[in-house]
């Protein structure tokens, strides 16, 4: 670990902490290096304070405590909305009208076009065409084109402490949200803002989230971002053998706690 790493720790407060997240938090600080909280509520359908305070009090319960003040992200959307507006300006974004049953028809339509990827469907809109549906009030999102992304910033990759050196192909997810309908802003967009402002040199996160990586390098690279070094967990699994998920209920910190488990008990149930 180089002197002077920056890590953090950054969960979605949309339920309570279960052992997934603990094994995340303590990995986060267990590298040694300087390890923030971060917040990360900006879906508002979703998140809720009373699970942010909550994940607060468990991951202190835990015996974690971080340098700096937490950041939340919610509190932030202007410096995130500065950053859509200056790929916007270079015309790297562009308004996507469709709707989650265009977006399947069209793919159904369109062989080769793999089922989790944007067909494209909005991309060559005419500009006056979007501007006058965007001035009638019509529903969209921001999309990157990736292709012409790409032919700015040329190949990518990254370097990941685990899995090694990994060429990045953000093409294969097809021109990705960076402003959503309901929540102005994307998790891509937020994340490697957040990263770069606040010095983080190590992210640490879930193996889950190694293709998102592939899109954070891009942005990255088109903000002139530094590219921090990386480690992809594995993810701690249930008894089933599958990923520990909020919906499957897997036990809460909380519920283990109430059921008389110690701080070190859970962290060992969490692989430390
Ligand atoms: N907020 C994301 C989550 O809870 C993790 C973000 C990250 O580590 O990059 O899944």
């Amino acid at each position: 670990m180089p002197a002077g790493s920056v890590t953090r720790f950054a969960p979605s407060p949309t339920g309570l902490l279960h052992l997934g997240h603990a094994h995340a938090a303590l990995f986060a600080r267990r590298t040694g290096a300087r390890c923030l909280l971060r917040i990360e509520d900006i879906d508002a359908g979703r998140c809720r304070p009373e699970f942010a305070a909550a994940l607060i009090e468990d991951l202190a319960w835990l015996g974690l405590e971080w340098d700096g003040t937490p950041r939340v992200q919610s509190r932030h959307f202007i410096d995130y909305r500065r950053t859509l507006d200056a790929l916007a300006g270079r015309g790297l974004l562009y308004p996507c009208f469709c709707t989650r049953g265009d977006i399947a028809s069209a793919i159904a339509a369109q062989h080769g076009v793999p089922a989790h990827s944007y067909p494209g469907t909005c991309r060559g809109m005419p500009r006056g065409e979007a501007e006058a549906r965007i001035a009638r009030g019509d529903a969209h999102a921001l999309r990157l084109d990736v292709a012409r992304a790409l032919a700015a910033t040329g190949p990518l990759a990254f370097t990941d402490l685990i899995q090694g050196p990994r060429r990045c192909a953000p093409e294969a997810q097809g021109d990705v949200v960076l402003a959503r309908k309901d929540t102005p802003v994307s998790y891509h967009l937020c994340v490697t803002h957040d990263d770069a402002l606040q010095g983080v040199t190590l992210v640490t996160r879930g193996e889950d989230l190694l293709e998102a990586t592939d899109i954070h390098r891009l942005l990255q690279a088109l903000m002139g971002w530094p590219e921090p070094l990386y480690a992809h967990h594995a993810l701690i699994l249930g008894p089933d053998g599958k990923r520990l998920a909020k919906r499957d209920r897997a036990p809460t910190l909380r519920a283990l706690r109430t059921a008389g488990h110690r701080p070190d008990e859970v962290r060992a149930m969490a692989g430390f």
